[in-house]
């Protein structure tokens, strides 16, 4: 859509939290603008020589309440607009889930399935050269996002610690295992949806077993999502890529889905199986099940289709997937939306038990870490419940309130320098 844009989103989304609090505009005035903004441009040599000039961007939003936190995506259509959006997310869903850190996001403008394995690399070793000043496991936490992924992360750490001249491996999350990655990491997100959905259809007195889920997306989140609600006994009825989707009312066979497009990276429009039928991406949000969960990119329910959504519940495995305008119609039609800074927060709670484990150069196990994710998410679902019961708003008001004061109180404690 023309003209949108994320950040202004994000301000509308404050702004209105923050009325509902009542806290005065200069309680919450810094967080309507990110603390630092870096814009990079910069030269990659090709495997014919040719140099090509990249744009990146790594934006700061807050430190209020520890180092910035937040992911790096490549993708083709990032701006500095969508990166101030998703790094301000990522202050408040720090916020929400309580874990010690700001809010940050990193982009390159870029479509990585266009670079050979070799370029991809140079590109990544120059960005993080170009962003190193203000990145470090005190200021600010890379990790992967959209495009990038564990070795992406080993590329990057590898070449922080060549610049410092030592091995840091606490200047990014999501790394491979062998360099001081987390168990449970790469599945994190995903995980951290599915438990707020089993969580919040709970409290409805509903249980993955009684409903039927369209999922937008097969990447990391929504791939390993799919997995686990299957696994769960869940029934799903639709899924979809950048391709487009599959949809069966009696549910999907998620596992040959995921073994189909992971194995040789196909694409969803080649799958066949018997019974199902091919949808695009704009009819998988209007798709019938009852809850969809948008796992791929921003602005995806939108003023123009929120009208035809049929779930009862939207669960945001992305990072803004529904648009202010969209929310107020899919709240009169009486849809439960569960915002993402609360439902995609397993991602960076998890990459905040992988910096603590290398801050004191120790591992947890799988179980433990897969344990202390339920228990702080269940916990940041019952605060955003509770808050949402005595406010008598949406659960992202509700959730935004949350992170304001946790955000305003943590402000208050520091003071102004100078
Ligand atoms: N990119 C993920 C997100 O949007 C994870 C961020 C992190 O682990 O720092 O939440």
């Amino acid at each position: 859509m023309s003209g949108y844009s994320s950040y202004e989103n994000v301000v509308t989304t404050i702004t209105n939290a923050a009325k509902t609090l009542n806290l005065s505009e200069n309680e919450y005035i810094s967080l309507i603008y990110p603390e630092r903004e870096l814009k990079v441009s910069f030269p990659v040599k090709m495997d014919d020589s040719t140099l090509r000039i990249f744009e990146g961007y790594r934006v700061q939003h807050s430190s209020f309440r520890g180092p910035c936190k937040g992911g790096i995506r490549f993708h083709p259509d990032s701006d500095i607009d969508e990166v101030k959006a998703l790094a301000a997310w990522m202050t408040f869903k720090c916020a929400v889930a309580g874990i010690p850190y700001g809010g940050a996001k990193g982009a390159v403008k870029v479509d990585p399935s266009a670079l050979s394995h070799d370029e991809l690399e140079r590109l990544t070793r120059r960005y993080t050269a170009m962003i190193a000043p203000i990145i470090g496991p005190e200021r600010d936490i890379p990790a992967p996002d959209i495009n990038t992924n564990g070795e992406v992360m080993g590329w990057i750490m590898d070449t922080y610690s060549m610049l410092k001249g030592y091995t840091v491996t606490g200047v990014v999350t999501g790394k491979p295992l062998d360099i001081g990655g987390s168990l449970g990491r790469p599945e994190a997100t995903g995980r951290g949806v599915m438990i707020t959905a089993r969580e919040c259809l709970r409290k409805s007195g509903v249980s993955l077993k009684d409903v039927t889920f369209a999922v937008q997306g097969m990447g990391n989140v929504g791939g390993t999502l799919a997995k686990l609600l299957y696994e769960h006994g869940a029934t799903i009825t639709a899924v979809s890529d950048v391709s487009g989707g599959v949809y069966k009312a009696e549910g999907l066979n998620i596992p040959e889905i995921l073994g189909f497009i992971n194995g040789k990276k196909r694409l969803l429009r080649d799958y066949d199986a018997s019974c199902i039928a091919h949808i695009t991406n704009a009819e998988l949000i209007a798709a019938d099940a009852d809850v969809l969960i948008p796992a791929a990119i921003e602005n995806q329910v939108t003023a123009e289709n929120a009208a035809s959504v049929k779930a009862k519940w939207i669960i945001e495995g992305a990072n803004g997937p529904t648009t202010v305008a969209a929310d107020e119609i899919l709240e009169s039609k009486g849809v439960v939306v569960v915002p993402d800074i609360l439902a995609n927060s397993g991602g960076v709670i998890v990459s905040y038990f992988e910096w603590v484990q290398n801050i004191q150069s120790l591992m947890w196990d799988e179980d433990e870490i897969n344990r202390s994710l339920d228990n702080i998410l269940c916990k940041a679902i019952n605060d955003v419940y509770r808050c949402r019961g005595e406010l008598g708003v949406s659960l992202r008001t509700a959730a935004y309130a949350v992170a304001l004061n946790k955000l305003v109180n943590a402000k208050k404690a520091r003071g102004i320098f100078p």
